[in-house]
């Protein structure tokens, strides 16, 4: 188990001395994760001192952590934009309006047809927020910076290293079952094996990808990100996700029926998760295999 001091340790801001999209100067305005018009679709907040539904876990060695701060989810910023060029301008403009009237039906579980070009929307829209909210902690932020830069450029994902999956998760809110996040994240460190086998503690002092999971209303968005080339390509959810959860990016070429088969607090706890597992998986066999002196 993590020591409180650890934790304090672990949720320590990073500096953000420019903009991370564009590299202008501060004053830097905040980003909501969670933007104003998607408040009425997150659950209402009637208790004081509210847990945040942000759950953050990784793998370091053989640690997991688990942060749940207090406050409401709705207020959650992240100070690291500049207004006039991203945040006014084509993060706006670009990402939020134009993926904005795609996303509410989702949100809303109306039934509906998503259509290539709204799906890459929506993936532009998940990866900012992803993008943005790796900066709430530091050490967290594994995205390359020329990969922030092509999002800002062509206001589409990465072409590589980057997969989103969409799903209609409608929580059971029931007081036994485990209140699903709505927000979770897994940073992770990924090697190939000529580099991981030239460290003979195999224990990861910095990330270099990360799995990440927000849930509005009734849609549930799952984004992987990993500079390892063949990996998001071939990453492929076990059942029984394989039929509800829905790839839109890599880009597709066809039109999906919405919504699809409904996900349970099971298969979102399953999917957030089935990532980070299989990495530790990995690492768990790399530890327990002896070293060649
Ligand atoms: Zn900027």
């Amino acid at each position: 188990m993590a020591s409180y001091k650890d934790k304090l340790k672990y949720i320590t801001p990073p500096a953000i001395p420019k903009c991370i999209f564009c590299g202008a100067p501060p004053p830097l305005t905040g980003e909501h994760i969670f933007p104003r018009w998607s408040h009425q679709y997150l659950p209402t907040t009637t208790e004081k001192n509210y847990e945040s539904l942000r759950g953050i876990r990784n793998p370091i060695d053989s640690k997991h952590y688990e942060i749940k701060k207090p406050g409401d989810i709705r207020h959650w910023k992240v100070q690291c934009v500049c207004s006039t060029t991203c945040n006014n301008g084509w993060m706006r403009r670009e990402i939020e309006d134009s993926a904005k009237p795609h996303l509410i039906p989702l949100i809303k579980g109306e039934e509906c047809r998503i259509f290539p070009a709204a799906q890459t929307r929506i993936a532009a829209w998940a990866v900012l927020k992803a993008m943005v909210a790796e900066w709430t902690i530091k050490g967290h932020a594994t995205t390359n910076h020329m990969q922030r830069k092509y999002l800002m450029r062509h206001y589409i994902p990465p072409q590589k290293g980057w997969g989103v999956w969409i799903g209609h998760f409608v929580s059971d809110r029931s007081k036994t079952a485990r209140y699903y996040p709505l927000w979770e994240a897994h940073p992770y460190l990924l090697m190939p094996d000529r580099l991981a086998a030239r460290r003979p503690d195999k224990v990861a002092t910095y990330f270099n990808s990360q799995s990440s999971t927000q849930v509005i209303g009734q849609l549930f968005i799952h984004v992987l990100r990993s500079p390892m080339p063949n990996l998001i390509p071939r990453w492929r959810f076990a059942p029984p996700d394989r039929g509800s959860l829905l790839r839109i990016w890599p880009q597709s070429q066809a039109s999906v029926v919405w919504p699809p088969k409904s996900m349970s607090d099971m298969d979102a706890v399953y999917t957030s998760n089935a990532f980070m597992n299989f990495i530790l998986g990995i690492q768990r066999r790399e530890r327990e295999t002896p070293t060649q002196a």
